[in-house]
């Protein structure tokens, strides 16, 4: 459902044009007694201005974290909170995220927590969080070198989306979002698919970005807590999440999501053609090359695959002690809880080392 650019999702909006004027509107409109902004240290400096320029006339305080995801932790959530305490925040106040995934998860876990839970609105500032992490509820921080294993299901608001932050982000970053957005097509839309492999993605256009926002809101929509069909959006992650914890525990230049989830659904697609979930050899073929055209071979050795064998049984995804992958049925088709064994899932690493 796309109105005059905006996208309903679970009782908010999502808006995609002229949206920093709309976020102008929300914080006017809305009956808020404080505003709170929450950045990273590049977000300040690169993507704040903008949301500032629309504030005119109201006050607001800033709360900033560290960059990265390695900062995605309960201590940055006591910052946030201690902040929000120290403002004064009380149940009426706003809390803004501008900034990328690991800025509107944090935010949107600090913020439906404290107090038992405030408003807050994510201006996503990454093509990653543009089009997967600020839409959909899901808000958490990482543990134990787990990712995610704390969070909430509260919705934003609103969403805020730009296209103008884009010119700031770095390629790497870019591409990183990019990886959800072939997942939304792989998952969802075949057109979508072959549209992205067609198009100049070295900024996305917004039209791009608004048809991933578009298939992520209705698999959500259609299952928000991830009973079911929600799970679909796991394409890619079962072994994807492995590899990037991997690398952000072992490499000094670890891994992007986008990076780690693009070895994920090369995996994730083999073991889609061995398990006969329906793709076909050819459909794996133009995966593997589509994905490795954007993301050069990272080497996943053979000596690692014990421990993310061990990563991936201990993924929050897992009911039991099955390992379950979301796999493909063809280009645009998925199905999901389909359990792997250890041997397949080392074999489908093996595959892509190979
Ligand atoms: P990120 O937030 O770490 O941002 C990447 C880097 O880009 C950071 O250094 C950031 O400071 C910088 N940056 C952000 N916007 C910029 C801009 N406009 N110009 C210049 N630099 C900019 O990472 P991300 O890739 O956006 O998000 C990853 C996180 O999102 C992960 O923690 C992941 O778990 C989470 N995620 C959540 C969901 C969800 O449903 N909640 C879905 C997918 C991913
Ligand atoms: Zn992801």
């Amino acid at each position: 459902t796309v109105q005059n650019n905006t996208i309903e999702s679970i009782g908010y909006n999502v808006y995609l044009n002229d949206s920093l004027n709309e976020l102008a509107n929300f914080v006017e409109q809305g009956n808020y007694s404080k505003f709170f902004i929450l950045t990273d240290e590049y977000t300040s400096v690169h993507c704040l201005p903008l949301v500032e320029e629309k504030f005119a006339g109201k006050t607001y305080d800033l709360i900033e974290i560290n960059a990265g995801e390695e900062n995605k932790t309960i201590d940055f959530c006591i910052g946030v909170w201690k902040m929000l305490i120290d403002f004064g925040a009380d149940r009426h106040s706003l809390l803004i995220n501008v900034g990328g995934g690991v800025v509107t998860d944090l935010g949107g876990f600090a913020a439906s927590t404290f107090k038992r839970g405030i408003d807050f609105v994510n201006v996503p500032t990454t093509v990653l969080s543009q089009v997967d992490a600020s839409v959909g509820g899901k808000t958490g921080i990482d543990m134990d070198s787990i990712k995610n294993i704390i969070g909430t299901f509260t919705q934003p608001k609103a969403v805020f989306i730009e296209q103008a932050f884009l010119k700031t982000l770095p390629s790497r970053e870019i591409l990183s979002g990019l990886a959800e957005m072939l997942k939304h097509g792989l998952i969802a839309d075949a057109d979508y698919w072959e549209a992205l492999k067609n198009s100049d993605l070295s900024i996305p256009s917004t039209d791009l970005i608004a048809q991933s926002v578009i298939i992520k809101n209705r698999i959500v929509i259609s299952d928000p807590t991830e009973k079911s069909h929600r799970k679909a959006l796991n394409f890619g992650h079962t072994v994807g999440h492995a590899v990037e914890t991997y690398s952000l525990d072992n490499d000094a230049d670890h891994l992007t999501h986008g990076e780690a989830i693009a070895i994920g659904m090369i995996c994730e697609a083999w073991l889609s053609v061995k398990k006969n979930a329906g793709l076909t050899e050819d459909g794996l073929n133009d995966i593997v090359k589509v994905l490795t055209r954007f993301y050069p071979k990272y080497k996943v050795k053979e000596s690692t695959f014990g421990a993310l064998i061990e990563l991936m049984k201990k993924d929050k995804k897992n009911e039991g002690n099955t390992i379950n992958c979301t796999l493909l049925k063809a280009v645009g088709a998925y199905q999901i809880n389909q359990i792997c064994t250890e041997d397949e899932l080392c074999e489908s690493l093996k595959y892509y080392a190979a």
